[in-house]
């Protein structure tokens, strides 16, 4: 009998292995499809990995095994998902980040091809009904029937719903002079832009592709101030690399990124573009996805999972502003499209660039020890000074506005001076909502998400709470949950609260706003960017999501409307994140060809990342930073591997935890550090009880032969799920 070796669409730890399945149909079964297989008295979708052709019958099987074999239901895919490169690619991913294979596969297909039961109603191909000629001869026809047969002969087809006459078509059919086709549409209209003239490059840029090209490592760090023109460079490379007859993935790390670069791509090699994106429909997603396999695209565009892209012969693999955090996914598998892209570059013998005006620190120490080569893009291009900047310190009374308290009297007199010039803002205020927290004035308790006990942010737009770590919302109360007072204050201010406060100031300024609230109606955040771009606006406000990569050339003023945010937060990454963040926020201003300005407003005027980050002084910035890092051990000094250990029970948590420290102590291995337990910022989640463990380790030794034992142990305690994060991004 024919058995399949088949993971189920659990991703848990503990399902985290092949079950055995008959397979009780005719024709050949092939790996890498999906089927439908009982499992636990449900059905549930697999992936086949395996097929092995068993000697034995039923009967014996079960007999000498001593287990029930089920059969496979039903098979879903009449050919693999999957490429033996891709397949070996999950593989790797699986193993490198410790994580379950399944949600691997689940991470890498599109919503209609995952190996998970609601892919069973997602959309599949969408066919268009078209009309052709079976036989053209016009013999015994009515006039009418005849113009339609001339109409469709003349046009080769002609689509169905275009004709108005189905009574005729019926005929038409019926008498076997037309034929009905189905065509495959695709779904996703990719804008069609005038094409581009290519820009003469610089002397910096020339030099630049050739070092990439031609280095002496495949990986290079493109490093250049903002506005050093390093989208050129990714255009010139691509072009190079299609030119060779090879494929380009072009990876940007958030959503609101990838329309300009799509524009930018669609541009220059007309057509030959496909973008993937969690913006985009289940439906256009499938189309892309299987017009990339299909070998139609010579550029795939896309966010972090577009790594994974189906594409073929890659030959360069870009990540632009290859700092910024969304490139790490934080749900398993924990992956960083870095990581996966140096996996990919190998098999496929591609070059990758990183490309930033601020890289991390790990990228920069590696390019600087030469395991990268280190390329560099020194000057704004037409030399444009960097911004002129001033750090305001708002502790001070008399720096503040009298009209508001939220600006400095500095940053409301350069906005006003701008507006009267026609010129644009930009205000960078990194929360969204309108307060980040409800206190009551009465007995003086915030009101706490129920779920992970930290404070709801109020939203003024749909009038409700918000918790922005789980995403439970509830309806903003009238009385304090806790002692029944009217006397609810909303304290801070988020995104929401600064549009509200400059609508009240400069009444006759229109003004957009952009943060992950506007980008949840879907293609919002592409159009609030194009309208600010054409000057639909006078003053964009919003989170990190305006700092990075854009270029709006009539913005002359950046004003961080709080600096701080984030900054006294308990992570070693937070100074980076900070000093990245108002870098990128400053260089927005002054692009094209009138001076910028930058304000940053502050509790903490000397604090070394906001005076270096004002002068966009990322190298002071690396060497400060890297002192930090070799103080405290952390990243690149150390590597870094944290477990969460969940449980419904808090005190299982807790003893399960308690004895991995210990036994990880036990096995005193030489360059290994365990810190904790610790109970985390956000210590429950959906009722379970969490805990963790940080390892820093500087050679890996056998810390992952212990890892890899201990999950196969803990597939035997249902009780405790365990997540691995291997390099997290931040703790
Ligand atoms: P970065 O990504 O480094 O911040 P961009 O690639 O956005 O910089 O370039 C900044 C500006 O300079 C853009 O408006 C771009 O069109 C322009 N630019 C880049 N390279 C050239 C060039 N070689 N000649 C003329 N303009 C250029
Ligand atoms: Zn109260
Ligand atoms: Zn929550």
């Amino acid at each position: 009998m024919i058995l399949a070796e088949v993971l189920i669409e659990r991703s848990a730890n503990a399902l985290n292995r092949p079950f055995t399945y008959r397979y009780p149909f005719q024709d050949k079964l092939a790996k890498g499809v999906r089927v439908i297989v009982p499992f636990n008295h449900q059905e549930v979708v697999g992936y086949v990995i395996n097929v092995i052709n068993d000697p034995r019958d039923k009967v014996t099987y079960e007999h000498e095994s001593g287990f029930v074999i089920n059969d496979i239901k039903r098979v879903l895919d009449q050919s693999p998902l999957l490429d033996d490169e891709l397949f070996a690619l999950a593989k790797k991913v699986a193993n490198y980040y410790l994580a379950p294979l399944i949600s691997v596969l689940q991470t890498m297909l599109p919503p209609s091809l995952a190996p998970r039961y609601s892919s069973l109603k997602a959309p599949k191909i969408h066919y268009d009904k078209y009309l052709a000629i079976l036989d053209p001869s016009e013999k015994d026809l009515t006039p009418k029937q005849i113009e339609l047969l001339r109409l469709i002969y003349q046009n080769d087809k002609v689509l169905k719903r275009d004709v108005k006459s189905p009574s005729i078509v019926k005929k038409l059919i019926e008498l076997k002079r037309i034929r009905e086709i189905a065509i495959e549409a695709p779904r996703l209209k990719i804008p069609e832009f005038a094409k581009e003239q290519k820009k003469n490059l610089t002397p910096d840029q020339k030099k630049a592709v050739q070092a990439i090209l031609h280095g002496k490592s495949k990986t290079s760090l493109l490093e250049g101030v903002t506005g050093s023109g390093k989208t050129e460079v990714y255009l010139a490379l691509s072009e190079e690399i299609i030119r060779g007859g090879k494929n380009v993935l072009m990876l940007v790390p958030e959503i609101s990124l990838t329309h300009v670069m799509v524009e930018y791509y669609q541009r220059r090699f007309h057509g030959k573009v496909a973008i993937l994106h969690s913006e985009l429909t289940p439906a256009e997603k499938y189309d892309e996805y299987r017009r990339i396999a299909r070998g139609e695209a010579h550029i795939v565009v896309g966010a972090r999972s577009a790594i994974f892209a189906p594409l073929k012969n890659i030959g360069l693999i870009i990540l632009d502003e290859e700092h910024v955090e969304s490139y790490k996914q934080d749900v398993v598998p924990t992956y960083h499209a870095r990581e996966v892209a140096f996996m990919r570059a190998d098999t496929n013998n591609a070059r990758v660039v990183l490309g930033s005006a601020t890289p991390l620190l790990e990228t920069r120490i590696r390019a600087m020890r030469g395991i990268y080569n280190y390329v560099l893009l020194p000057k704004r291009i037409n030399e444009m000074p960097l911004p002129k900047t001033t750090i305001v310190d708002m502790l001070k009374g008399y720096n503040l506005c009298r009209e508001s308290h939220m600006f400095s009297k500095v940053l409301y007199e350069k906005i006003k001076d701008r507006l009267a010039r026609h010129e644009q803002v930009i205000l960078l205020i990194n929360r969204r909502g309108y307060a980040p927290s409800v206190i009551c004035r009465e007995c003086g308790q915030t009101i706490k998400c129920p779920d992970c006990n930290i404070a709801l942010t109020y939203h003024r737009e749909d009038n409700m709470l918000k918790c922005h770590h789980c995403g439970h919302v509830e309806m903003m109360s009238k009385t304090c949950p806790h002692c029944g007072s009217k006397f609810l204050s909303r304290t801070g201010f988020g995104t929401e609260r600064i549009e509200q406060e400059i609508n009240r100031l400069f009444p006759n300024a229109k003004t957009l706003r952009l943060d992950s609230d506007v980008g949840k109606v879907r293609n919002n955040i592409g159009k609030v960017i194009e309208q600010f771009r054409h000057h639909a606006a006078d003053i964009l406000i919003g989170t990190q999501m305006i700092a990075k990569g854009h270029d709006f050339p009539d913005v002359t003023l950046v004003g961080v409307v709080l600096a701080d945010i984030g900054l006294s937060l308990p992570s070693f990454r937070y100074t980076e994140k900070a000093f990245t963040l108002i870098t990128q926020a400053v260089g927005r201003s002054g692009r094209a060809h009138k001076p910028g300005e930058a304000v940053i407003q502050t509790y903490m005027p000397t604090h070394y990342v906001i005076t270096l980050a004002s002068k966009q002084n990322y190298e002071a910035f690396f060497r400060q930073e890297m002192l930090v890092r070799k103080t405290s051990q952390y990243p690149p000094y150390t590597y870094l591997i944290s477990l969460t250990i969940k449980a419904k029970n808090e005190e299982v948590a807790e003893d399960a935890t308690y004895q991995i420290a210990n036994e990880l102590l036990n096995k005193n291995y030489p360059t290994v550090k365990v810190l904790g337990p610790t109970t985390p910022y956000i210590p429950y989640e959906n009722k379970w009880y969490m805990r963790t463990i940080l390892i820093k380790y500087k050679r890996e030794g056998e810390l992952r032969k212990y890892l890899e034992q201990l999950l196969l142990t803990l597939q035997h305690k249902p009780s405790i799920a365990i997540m691995v994060n291997v390099d997290p991004f931040d703790f």
